[in-house]
């Protein structure tokens, strides 16, 4: 039976990325036999322009039914005046919940042929692969109750509630483990349980969850120590699993030692592993309609789908491997391109197409 994919390019350059994230998969469904079908629906700023609302009735319908979603970016300066609940930005939070996607994946990866591309001594970021594996859906941002409150001595005062209950830290722990078994097998745990109950609670549940997964060698850091680590010696992480904030700031630094935005992917995914996949980057209004954005994180969140929702482990080696090739024959975006080095300048699509024809020689 074909699995069923939705894309949701959604603005500014998520059509155009997409594009060539579609002219990927086609090679995989023609050439390598992948067994899928792929419908399209709205979000964001096209989902209002279609539909009225940034996560429309007809793609909540379409999301109901997917496998795995590929959503390009969304908002736009010219939905800057639009009430709060419908904005571009509300329709990602809306699949997100009505999806229950809490286990959100962000690699930060550099290849070898990128490390010039970084702020960091090529010798401290070249080869870097970490995947930060952040809980998504509970944690400080949807603690309950929040406020700013007036005192009795007039006074005002803002508060929020950082609270997790044991079941969603062991569903995030088995999201974290599972992804350490596809890769080197070590996860480290970030919290900070040396001042927080809620962490305590945390290290406790994820130590406990650990015993199931004997193969993989379980650390724990705490936070303050994680942030020095990840910018003094980033390549001594490999997975790496924490709470929503904690995970939302660690996972951009991470993104940063990279040095660029265009080549990151991204994953969200619920208990039943189903995914939405999408570059960690926005829709780039700066540059929509010009034709040189960068699609390698959106190709790369295509091979995160096959290895994490379809498991075709094979065929996202095959992705990465052609991403690789491109970049080794020196093709660069203008985002990644670094003046006086043997490289060429090149465009949306012909980066894409580079991909397709790296993946067509590997068939
Ligand atoms: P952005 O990520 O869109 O752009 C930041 C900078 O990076 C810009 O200079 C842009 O040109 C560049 N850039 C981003 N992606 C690129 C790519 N693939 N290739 C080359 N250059 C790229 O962030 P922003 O400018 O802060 O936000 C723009 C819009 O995107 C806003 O409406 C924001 O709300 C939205 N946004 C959406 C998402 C999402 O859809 N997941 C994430 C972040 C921001």
């Amino acid at each position: 039976m074909s699995q069923n994919i939705l894309v949701l390019p959604g603005d500014g350059i998520g059509p155009e990325i997409v594009t060539e994230a579609v002219k990927v998969l086609n090679v995989l469904k023609d050439d390598y036999g992948l067994n899928i079908e792929l419908t399209y629906g709205h979000i964001g700023g096209a989902g209002y322009d279609a539909a009225g609302h940034p996560y429309p009735e007809e793609s909540q319908q379409l999301a109901a039914k997917a496998d795995a979603i590929l959503l390009g970016a969304v908002g736009g300066y010219k939905y800057d005046d639009l009430p709060r609940e419908l904005r571009p930005e509300r329709g990602l939070l809306a699949i997100r919940s009505d999806l229950d996607l809490f286990s959100n994946l962000r690699p930060a990866i550099l290849t070898e042929e990128l490390a010039d591309a970084s702020s960091l001594k090529p010798e401290i970021v070249a080869g870097l692969d970490i995947m930060i594996v952040r809980e998504l859906t509970g944690g400080i941002y949807f603690g309950q109750p929040r406020g700013i409150r007036t005192l009795e001595n007039g006074e005002r005062e803002g508060y929020n509630t950082l609270v997790y209950r044991e079941s969603e830290i062991e569903r995030i722990a088995h999201s974290a483990f599972k992804t350490a078994m596809k890769r080197d097998k070590r996860l480290c745990s970030v919290d900070k349980a040396n001042v927080l109950e809620v962490s305590e609670l945390w290290r406790e549940v994820i130590t406990r969850i650990g015993k199931e997964y004997p193969e993989v060698e379980l650390s724990h850091m705490y936070v303050d120590n994680a942030a020095m680590q990840l910018v003094k010696e980033p390549k001594q992480f490999d997975v790496m699993v924490t709470k929503n904030m904690f995970g939302d700031i660690l996972s951009d630094a991470a993104a940063m030692l990279t040095g660029s935005i265009g080549m990151l992917p991204s994953a969200s995914l619920n208990s039943e592993g189903i995914g939405m996949y999408e570059p960690i980057h926005g829709s780039a209004p700066d540059i929509a309609g010009q034709g040189i954005a960068n699609p390698l994180a959106t190709i790369m969140s295509v091979s995160m789908m096959l290895r994490y929702s379809l498991g075709k482990v094979d065929l996202a080696d095959k992705v990465d491997a052609a991403v690789k090739t491109v970049l080794q024959q020196g093709l660069r975006t203008a985002d990644i391109y670094v003046e006086g080095l043997q490289e060429e300048k090149v465009g949306t699509a012909a980066m894409g197409d580079a991909v397709v024809a790296a993946l067509k020689q590997g068939a």
